[in-house]
C-alpha cells in the first residue's frame, strides 16, 4: 500500500460514501477508514421470511439537487424507486386516525385543528417575525399558528424527522427553511406560496422532494456507491484510529486485521457523529473540540413488524404518526409494503414502527420482551389487528440515534468553522452540521468533497 494519500474519509456512512465517491472522481487518492467491517453507517437492509426491511432509515427524499445528482451519477448501478401514490395518505392520530389535510377544503374540514386556530391561520401573514434567533419550534409554532397546529401538524412532523422535541429543537437551527421563510418573507404561508411562483432555475427544480427507496433496499445505494470508490480504498474494522498533525498534512494510524497501520494524507475529512470526534484527534485544542460534541442524540428502538396474511386496518398510505400529547407509547408506523415493491409476501404487510425518541427514551432502555409487549400492545389497539402472530418481529436498537439541533448549535457550527479555518485540510463533516436527512448528507458530503484540492 502506497501510504501517502490525498484524503482520509473517516466513516463509511452515507456522508463519509459520498464525499469519498466525488474524491475520486476528481482524480483524487482518497481512503476511507470505518470502524465496523461494514460500509453503509446506520443505512442496513436486511431479508427475513419472506420479508425485505430497513434497519435505519426508511426512505429517502429527493429533497436536494445533489440527492438528485449522486443517483443519475451512478447511473445503471442502482434502480430508483419513487414511493407510489400512497406517499401522499399520511395519518395523524387524534383518538383515531385523521388523514393530514393537503388543499384548503380538507384544512378547513379537518378534526385535527380547533376552529380557533382556523381563523388564526388566516391571520398569519400579517405576524410580526420573531426576534429570538434561539427561538424553539414550538414557541415559533404557538406564536404564528396556535396550539392544535403545534400539536398536531408540527409535532408529529418532528417525531417522524427527529424523533425530536419541538420544545427542545430551535428552528434557525433544526429547520432553517422554515427559520428564513419568516425572517426573509415575514410569513410561512406567504414565503411558501412566493416560493411556489418563483421561478426556480433548472438545477432546484430538480430536487422534486419524492420520496424514494431504490430496488433492494437503501443498502444497494450505499453499496453501489462503495463498487464505484473501490474496495481496495478501504479500510474496514478500523480500531484504535489516532490522526496527528504533520509538516505535510496529517498521519494517521490504526488497527485493522491484526496489523498496526501508518498512513499520510494531505486532507482529513471526518464523517463520524460528534460523540466518536474528540477520540482520534487528540492535537484539537480542547475547548474546540468539545464545541462541536455538546449535541444530544436521541435514542430510538426501530421495529419491523411484518405479517406474511395482514388482517388489520387499511394500509393504503404512508403511515401514521402519533401527538406526543395522545400519550401513546409508539412516535409513528410507516408502511413500508404500501410504498414500495417486494417488501413483504403477497397479501401480507411489512410495518416499520419507532419507540423511543427525545421525549421517551426510557422506552428504549426497557428488556426487549417488555418493548415487544408495548408495540403489542399500541399496535392490536391502533391497527385493528385481531390476532397479533407476527412472522417478523425485529428490534434494532439506535442507542444514539439521531442529532437534535438545539440552542446549543450555533456554538457547535462555529466550532466545525474554526477547525477548517486553524488546521488546513481538516473537515469536520457528518450529521453534526448540516443536517440530518439523507439529503443534506449526500449534500454535505458532495460539498466537503469540493473543499479539498
Ligand atoms: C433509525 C434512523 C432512522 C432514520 N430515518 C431516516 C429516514 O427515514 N430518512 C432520512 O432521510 N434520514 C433518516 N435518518 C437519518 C439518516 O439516515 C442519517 O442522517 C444518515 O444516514 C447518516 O449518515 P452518516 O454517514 O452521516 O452517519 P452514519 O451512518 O452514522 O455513519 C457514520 C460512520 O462512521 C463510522 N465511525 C464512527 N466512529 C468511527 C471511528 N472512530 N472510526 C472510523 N469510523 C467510525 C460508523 O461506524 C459509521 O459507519 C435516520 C437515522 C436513523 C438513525
Amino acid at each position: 500500500m502506497n501510504n501517502q494519500y490525498d484524503a482520509f474519509v473517516i466513516g463509511a456512512g452515507l456522508t463519509g460514501l459520498t464525499t469519498a465517491f466525488y474524491l475520486k472522481r476528481k482524480g483524487k487518492k482518497v481512503l476511507v477508514i470505518e470502524k465496523n467491517d461494514r460500509i453503509g453507517g446506520v443505512i442496513s437492509t436486511k431479508e427475513k421470511n419472506g420479508f425485505l426491511f430497513e434497519q435505519g432509515p426508511n426512505t429517502g427524499i429527493l429533497g436536494s439537487v445533489e440527492m438528485v445528482d449522486l443517483i443519475e451519477d451512478l447511473g445503471q448501478a442502482v434502480q430508483l424507486e419513487v414511493g407510489n401514490d400512497n406517499v401522499n395518505k399520511r395519518f395523524i392520530l387524534k383518538g383515531t386516525w385523521q388523514q393530514l389535510p393537503s388543499g384548503i377544503g380538507g384544512g378547513i374540514s379537518t378534526p385535527l385543528f380547533t376552529t380557533k386556530d382556523k381563523f388564526r391561520i388566516l391571520g398569519e401573514a400579517f405576524r410580526s417575525r420573531g426576534k429570538n434567533e434561539h427561538e424553539t419550534l414550538a414557541e415559533m409554532v404557538r406564536r404564528r399558528m396556535g396550539e392544535s397546529f403545534l400539536n398536531y401538524a408540527i409535532d408529529p412532523f418532528i417525531l417522524g424527522v427527529y424523533a425530536g422535541d419541538p420544545s427542545y429543537l430551535v428552528t434557525r437551527y433544526a429547520l432553517p427553511k422554515l427559520y428564513n421563510l419568516e425572517q426573509k418573507y415575514g410569513s410561512f404561508i406567504g414565503g411558501s406560496v412566493k416560493k411556489m411562483f418563483k421561478a426556480k432555475d433548472n438545477s432546484e427544480a430538480r430536487a422534486t422532494r419524492k420520496v424514494f427507496s431504490v430496488n433492494g433496499g437503501l443498502s444497494n445505494l450505499t453499496g453501489a456507491i462503495a463498487n464505484e470508490i473501490g474496495k481496495e480504498n478501504f479500510i474496514l474494522g478500523a480500531s484504535n484510529l489516532k490522526i496527528n498533525q504533520t509538516e505535510n498534512g496529517y498521519e494517521l494510524s490504526c488497527n485493522s486485521n491484526n496489523e498496526t497501520i501508518s498512513l499520510n494524507a494531505k486532507n482529513v475529512i471526518t464523517t463520524v457523529p460528534a460523540f466518536e470526534l474528540s477520540e482520534f484527534l487528540p492535537f484539537v485544542e480542547k475547548e474546540i473540540i468539545s464545541k462541536t460534541e455538546n449535541v444530544f442524540y436521541a435514542p430510538v428502538v426501530e421495529v419491523a413488524l411484518g405479517f406474511k396474511n395482514w388482517n388489520g386496518i387499511d394500509l393504503n398510505g404512508f403511515g401514521g404518526l402519533i401527538p406526543h400529547i395522545e400519550n401513546r407509547d409508539l412516535l409513528g408506523v410507516m408502511y413500508m409494503s404500501s410504498l414500495f415493491k417486494n417488501r413483504a409476501p403477497e397479501n401480507g404487510a411489512l410495518i416499520s414502527i419507532f419507540v423511543g425518541g427525545a421525549r421517551k427514551p426510557h422506552l428504549t432502555k426497557l428488556p426487549q420482551n417488555e418493548i415487544e409487549n408495548v408495540v403489542e400492545k399500541e399496535m392490536s389497539e391502533l391497527m385493528g389487528i385481531k390476532n397479533f402472530n407476527p412472522d417478523l418481529f425485529e428490534l434494532i436498537w439506535h442507542n444514539k440515534a439521531i442529532p437534535q439541533y438545539g440552542k446549543e448549535s450555533g456554538e457547535r457550527f462555529e466550532s466545525v468553522e474554526t477547525i477548517k479555518n486553524k488546521y488546513p485540510g481538516l473537515f469536520i463533516g457528518g450529521n453534526l452540521c448540516d443536517g440530518i436527512g439523507m439529503a443534506d448528507r449526500v449534500k454535505q458530503g458532495k460539498k466537503l468533497a469540493g473543499l479539498v484540492d
